[in-house]
């Protein structure tokens, strides 16, 4: 059989931001014949999309690097070529480097670079003379001018990019290096975007960026709208029926935005706010600009727009100079507040960054030690919570087939993964589900009637 087609391999290390921008790239390089594939073999591109925020990045980069070395080679002596490209924050990061240790790859572009696709292709297939090429401009400017519509579905639950890059600096952290300053799209595009995916089938959408909340886009007569705004606006799309938006930082969370929380029903009863440690003396040093009292007291205007709100953070164990007196009051702030699901991670020094030559580096055995308390303390939070929500009947989004036969996956409103038993015609549903078991992270349950009676599996 013929191929009529061009076969592309994307692997997509790290946060939903590089989910989002692999979807473009495969987008873009769609009008170019080229379709996804599952696996680099006999691929005629292959795009590794990294991400650089914790060690060792680059180095699993190189590892896969080398099995794609030795699938290109087998692709050559059969007579084809395979293009073999590096995106994403390591990209951004280690570009030259990249090129001088894998003369195999094609391509190193950086996140911001990746609607010139199209010229980067035809510089390395020789269009005007076979070339490798490295692109790590840092600038947004004209990106998302440039991306072609989206392809047709996005599925039912999906991101959209609405805000690049940070101005933070938290000591920490490489994303104001590899991602570039804060950048918001304007309003109309979103909007315009939004509705195609709604069209397409979308019935959830998660408003995206590095710091998502500190968006401030213009619309068609030049004012500047807050993430509130946009979301009140959003929510006037007909057919769309979820909202969600991550990251946050705290810093960036305004009264307008808490208040959205309480006045809008689409927007979801879930918030991802990074608070990454409890301890003042820490947050200082990581350069976070808020307190933990500061992050509390938000909390509780937050709780107070929207009770039923369900809350989630990142925290970093183990950065520098971090004593057990920090590490103790990270475990009250999470006792205080009570999450349902979080992030937690042992500090990874990062090239580039203050952290990185900060005296007081904590010895790996404590951070290991401090991890295991503070993860035991947030799975106990995260069971507890789905727990609480057994004979609770909830409205349930399908958004893709369950592990096993009968099995449909979802989520509700809160976030949870629920296993729901129920036919897969019943994709892109939103139905009503009485939770009967909780396990550490998910919950199952049953659909059920309006008048509560529980569905026979056949019906459902
Ligand atoms: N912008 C978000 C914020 O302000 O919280 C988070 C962005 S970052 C991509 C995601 C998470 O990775 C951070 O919240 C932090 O917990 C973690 N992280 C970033 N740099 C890290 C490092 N050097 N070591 C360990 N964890 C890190
Ligand atoms: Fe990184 Fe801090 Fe910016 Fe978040 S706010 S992306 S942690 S620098």
């Amino acid at each position: 059989m013929t191929q009529d087609h061009k076969k592309l391999y994307i692997k997509t290390w790290g946060c939903q931001m590089n989910v989002y921008d692999s979807n473009r790239m495969i987008d873009i390089l769609a009008p170019f014949g080229y379709k996804t594939t599952e696996t680099a073999d006999d691929a005629d591109m292959v795009i590794l999309n990294t991400c650089h925020i914790r060690e060792k990045a680059t180095e699993k980069v190189f590892s896969d690097l080398g099995r794609i070395r030795a699938q290109k080679q087998i692709k050559k002596d059969a007579g084809g070529k395979m293009v073999v490209a590096v995106a994403g924050c390591v990209a951004q990061a280690e570009g030259e480097y990249i090129m001088d240790r894998a003369p195999y790859v094609d391509m190193v572009f950086g996140p911001q670079t990746y609607h010139e696709l199209p010229e980067m292709m035809a510089k390395v297939l020789g269009a005007y003379g076979s070339e490798r090429v490295v692109n790590t401009e840092l600038t947004t400017d004209d990106k998302f001018d440039k991306l072609p519509e989206e392809a047709e579905s996005q599925g039912v639950s999906a991101f959209l990019s609405v805000q690049e890059g940070c101005d933070k600096f938290c000591t920490f952290c490489v994303v104001p290096y590899t991602r570039g300053g804060e950048y918001s799209r304007p309003v109309q595009q979103i909007i315009d975007e939004a509705k195609r995916m709604v069209d397409g089938g979308t019935r959830e959408i998660n408003l995206l960026g590095q710091n998502v909340n500190a968006f401030h886009g213009l619309d068609t007569i030049g004012a500047t709208w807050g993430l509130g705004r946009l979301i009140r606006e959003m929510a006037e799309i007909d057919g769309l029926d979820r909202i969600r938006y991550t990251t946050s930082h705290p810093r960036d969370m305004d009264e307008d935005l808490i208040e959205t929380h309480g006045s809008v029903e689409k927007l979801m009863p879930f918030l991802h706010l990074p608070v990454q440690s409890g301890s003042d003396r820490i947050l200082k040093l990581m350069n976070r600009k808020h307190t933990a009292d500061h992050y509390r007291d938000i909390i509780a205007k937050l709780r107070k727009a929207r009770p039923d709100l369900a809350l989630s953070s990142d925290f970093i164990v183990g950065f520098p100079g971090e004593t057990e007196e920090d590490h103790q009051q990270t475990l009250k702030l999470v006792e205080d507040i009570g999450y349902t699901s979080c992030y937690s991670f042992k500090y990874s020094p990062r090239p580039g960054t203050p952290g990185a030559n900060m005296g007081g580096l904590v010895h790996e055995d404590i951070k290991s030690r401090r991890l295991q308390e503070l993860q035991a303390l947030l799975n106990k939070q995260q069971i507890e919570f789905n727990e609480q929500t057994i004979g609770k009947t909830l409205p349930i989004l399908l958004d893709r087939k369950g592990r096993h036969e009968g099995q449909m996956h979802g989520r509700s409103p809160f976030m949870q993964s629920v296993h729901v038993e129920a036919n897969e015609r019943l994709y892109g549903k939103i139905v009503d589900v009485k939770i009967d078991q909780a396990l550490a992270n998910s919950v199952s349950g049953q659909i059920v009637t309006a008048d509560g009676t529980v569905m026979k599996k056949t019906a459902a």
